[in-house]
């Protein structure tokens, strides 16, 4: 007779029953009352031999076993909470690669992680030869890949055009070459845009985000030039020429948490500006000032859960109100993969600074704690292994609990680093954020995929691949 044990997993009620997710295994299953009931009474049986199970609460029980929920036990060793897997970077295809094409930049930003765009050293240009190589070293290290994606980045990268378009061009014509498909994506503060510039980012599809916290007195205090002044103007400006020629922009609005109880005031300035997306970042705490309050917290999640619930009214009507943050959280719970790692950092995702070095990510250059080989060298995957291993290590207990250890795996490297490193806080301090946003993206996930045909799900079905 078989005997069962149950998987690691957490219940979360709704109005229907409730939903049950699998830790593990990351996935996703409603449950009506019934099932709820039979789980909630079966629950407290381990072991279960579903043989003991009266009939009218087996065939539920069936379902969690194929479900992966109810596991097969293993004699003399009882399942534990299991860490995030250890990945080896090692053999994994490049798929990102994100060029720090001019460590300067021409605004001072409050909040910026990279000291004024240098990431700490001096200001410096990539050369345009380096980006050429850089771009090709993309496509030659991108292994079965099918599609690889560019990034343009800085400080400011309009600052350094001709290395941009070196980077471009090099890239358009390795990817041709290998028949692969090729993303570029450019990052900007959206005040240097010239008719050569705008001409050939719409003629070489390059996917556009502009920086902008909102309205002209917020904007303008965070982001004024480095010789004092607002760039709101600026910015909408060069916003508008982007439309002109037809170039769909993002917005990239990074908010102080004083500012986080503004969330869908921003949201909806950004919205009639036409851009055609926003994604919101919570600056990150590069000074103890930038460490959020409790309530602050309370505040992010209060302007993201609003913007959740318009995503919901909007999708019930078949519209898709432009929330980048949701979008991805939803496209990711579409794709289902349990994460073993927090993001690409080090796993087919890396940044390469003005040098030509290598880091873990764009946010990490200039950390030689995070500093991972050249461009002449290749990547190192030792320093890679050590860096994710050290990053890794202060949460690895703490994760072996958390439900939402597949879906999360341990947070961002670089917020991690920046509190528990630098302003010493505990291991976990993000995590009061991730756990509720997470289950309300869940929650919001198991609703709407209850219409497949909806094209917002459809859209979110396209995302995964993003
Ligand atoms: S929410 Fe916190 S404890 Fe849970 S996986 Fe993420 S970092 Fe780890
Ligand atoms: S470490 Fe943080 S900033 Fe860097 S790629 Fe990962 S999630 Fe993004």
């Amino acid at each position: 007779m078989q005997a069962y044990t149950w998987a690691d997993h957490r219940l979360f009620p709704t109005q229907e029953g409730a939903l049950l997710f699998g830790v593990d295994h990351a996935s996703l299953f409603a449950l009506d009352s019934r099932a709820r009931d039979t789980l909630g009474r079966w629950r407290s049986a381990d072991p279960l031999a579903l043989e003991d199970v009266p009939e009218e609460a087996r065939g539920v029980l069936e379902e969690l076993r194929d479900a992966q929920v109810l596991v097969p036990l293993v004699p003399h060793r009882r399942p534990r909470p299991a860490a995030v897997p250890e990945l080896d970077p090692a053999g994994v295809p490049l798929e990102t690669l994100v060029l720090e094409v001019a460590q300067t930049c021409n605004l001072r930003c409050s909040y910026c992680y990279a000291h004024g765009g240098t990431y700490g050293g001096t200001p410096r240009l990539l050369d345009p030869e380096t980006a050429r190589r850089a771009a090709r070293t993309l496509l030659e290290r991108s292994g079965d890949r099918r599609g690889v994606t560019l990034v343009l980045f800085g400080g400011e990268p309009l600052l350094n055009f001709p290395a941009v378009r070196a980077a471009v061009e090099e890239a358009e014509a390795a990817a041709s070459a290998a028949g692969k498909e090729l993303t570029l994506s450019l990052t900007t503060n959206g005040t240097l845009f010239t008719p050569e510039i705008l001409a050939f980012l719409r003629d070489h599809r390059v996917l556009v985000s502009v920086s902008i916290d909102g309205p002209p007195e917020l904007h303008d205090r965070n982001r004024p030039y480095s010789g004092g002044g607002g760039t709101y103007g600026d910015v909408t400006a060069g916003l508008a020429a982007l439309a002109q020629w037809g170039i769909p922009a993002a917005a990239r609005v990074t908010l102080a948490p004083r500012q986080w109880d503004r969330i869908p005031e921003v949201f909806d300035h950004l919205l009639g500006l036409g851009v055609r997306e926003v994604g919101i970042a919570p600056a990150s705490p590069v000074t103890p000032e930038l460490l959020p309050t409790a309530d602050q917290e309370e505040d992010l999640l209060r302007g993201f859960r609003t913007l959740a619930e318009r995503f919901e009214t909007e999708a019930r009507q078949g519209r898709c109100l432009p929330f980048a943050n949701l979008l991805d959280l939803l496209g990711r719970l579409h794709a289902g993969r349990a994460k073993g790692a927090p993001c690409g950092a080090g796993y087919g995702y890396l940044a390469l600074d003005a040098d030509g070095r290598y880091f873990l990510c764009h946010r990490l250059a200039g950390e030689e704690d995070f500093a991972a080989g050249d461009l002449e060298t290749g990547p190192d995957l030792e320093k890679l292994r050590s860096a994710l291993r050290a990053a890794a290590a202060p949460r690895r207990e703490l994760c072996a609990h958390c439900w939402a250890r597949r879906l999360c795996a341990g947070g961002c490297h670089y917020e991690n680093h920046l509190r528990e490193n630098l302003l010493g806080r505990a291991p976990g301090d993000s995590c009061r954020f991730i756990r509720p946003w997470l289950e309300l993206g869940l929650r919001l996930y198991a609703r709407l995929r209850a219409e497949p045909e909806n094209p917002v799900m459809q859209r979110i079905a396209r995302r995964q691949e993003c």
